[in-house]
């Protein structure tokens, strides 16, 4: 029987022998002892599983991606060290020189960067389509040379909500795996393989750490994606692998373990950017008490959505949990047990009056970050996508006077009363 997704975030990827810490020990060890060099070689060769150096894995962080891959229903999943670093392994994995992507437009503005600038210079295009597109728009997107479609599920910071079986169908008919980034609803609120999502990514950072205290990212394969079935479109997974021998990944280690097996004994080895053991243990200290989490910030989003929605000097809200959001039936679809605690709104009186605003709240604070356990507020236009154009900002859903708040688990009324006091200085 299907342990329920609390017990799973509780206890999911560890189970200790008799004797065995109780906690997920942190195994703070860069490299692993063997009585052979021909021990340590097979494993060199991905012949047999084990550790020997944590780069490529380290027996903490395989602990919590397992549990990761389980709350999200993957076959396989691996850590690295920030959810930038999980969506440009998730992308570049199957997408080399030559290739394209089609993205909904609709993202964090770290990864529109790394997907319209820096994957542009390693010679990967990427075409942006609006989240509401049309099936015919998003069909036109596709080329001959195009590997995967790229999409968040609640987009950081416009709030827009990803229809994701319309992207599932679309990159389906093209033979190439949707890949979404469910960072802000957490698999406690949607799970996007069920969906049809074929890979899933993280920034573990939010709320799966949810304190502000260890960067990371996740990736997460359904197993679900048939590589060989369109072979001649992902080489990299369904030929050889000089750098092993010559072993073709999708043969030798199946539909389910090839992708996330490929990201780890390639992209790992040669980028490197590992998660380490003691910001595993972190996360997972986060893990454990998401699902009880999660819901609370939910309910802090929806009480300051509400109260915004009606102040005079407020001119637009967008929370998906809204029931006058444009996004609100594909949320109700998709995350059917509530949205996130992340708000985005814009006051009336545009850019300067968003900045006095946020200036003179007292609980909440000004950071870049979201889905810590305390709220923060951040003005996109002056940060996060400050170098974005006018029309690229339109594009993604941030105008000039948007602010982002992170609803965090404080008292419900303490942040109403500091947005009142904080909107009358405004
Ligand atoms: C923060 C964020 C990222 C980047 O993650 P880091 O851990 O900061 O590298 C990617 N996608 C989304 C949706 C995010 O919110």
């Amino acid at each position: 029987m299907t342990q329920s997704i609390d017990t799973r975030c509780v206890q999911a990827g560890y189970t200790p022998g008799n004797g065995d810490p109780r906690q997920v020990p942190i195994i703070q060890s860069t490299t692993f002892k063997y009585d052979t060099s021909d021990a340590m070689g097979r494993l060199f060769d991905l012949e047999d599983e084990g550790y020997f150096y944590s780069r490529l894995q380290n027996p903490t962080t395989d602990i919590v991606a397992a549990k990761i891959c389980n709350l999200e229903g993957g076959s396989a999943a691996m850590l690295t060290g920030s959810g930038q670093a999980a969506n440009f392994f998730a992308v570049f994995n199957i997408c080399e020189t030559g290739g394209h992507v089609v993205a909904s437009s609709s993202i964090y503005g770290g990864t529109f960067n790394l997907l319209a600038h820096t994957l542009e210079k390693m010679g990967v295009s990427t075409t942006f389509v609006s989240p509401d597109c049309t099936a015919e728009e998003l069909d036109a997107a596709f080329q001959t040379n195009t590997k995967c479609v790229f999409g968040e599920i609640l987009a950081n910071p416009a709030l827009t909500v990803l229809d994701i079986e319309k992207f599932a169908a679309a990159a389906h008919a093209h033979g190439v795996p949707l890949i979404v980034d469910n960072t802000f609803p957490t698999p406690v609120n949607c799970r996007p393989i069920e969906w049809g999502a074929d890979i899933v990514t993280h920034s573990t950072t939010k709320y799966m750490d949810g304190h502000g205290c260890a960067l990371g990212g996740a990736i997460i394969d359904s197993g679900n994606f048939d590589w060989m079935a369109h072979a001649d479109k992902f080489p990299g997974l369904t030929q050889p692998d000089e750098s092993y021998h010559g072993i073709v990944y999708a043969e030798k280690f199946g539909q389910g373990g090839a992708y996330i097996t490929k990201a780890v004994s390639q992209l790992m080895r040669d980028f490197g950017a590992v998660q380490s053991p003691q910001n595993a243990f972190y996360l997972n200290l986060g893990l454990e008490s998401l699902h009880v989490r999660v819901p609370r910030h939910c309910q802090n989003g929806l009480a300051v959505a509400e109260f915004l929605e009606q102040h005079p000097k407020i001119s637009s809200v967008r929370y998906p949990g809204l029931k006058s959001d444009p996004g609100y039936e594909l949320a109700k679809k998709y995350m059917p047990n509530g949205t996130c605690g992340v708000v985005s709104f814009e006051l009336a009186g545009g850019r300067q009056s968003a900045e006095a605003f946020m200036a003179a709240l007292k609980v909440a604070s000004i950071e870049t970050h979201v889905a810590d356990a305390r709220t923060c507020c951040l003005h996109p236009a002056s940060t996060t996508h400050r170098q974005m154009t006018d029309e690229e900002l339109i594009e993604a859903g941030v105008s000039p006077a948007m602010v982002r708040m992170s609803c965090g688990l404080e008292g419900t009324q303490d942040l109403i009363d500091d947005i009142a006091q904080a909107l009358e200085q405004a």
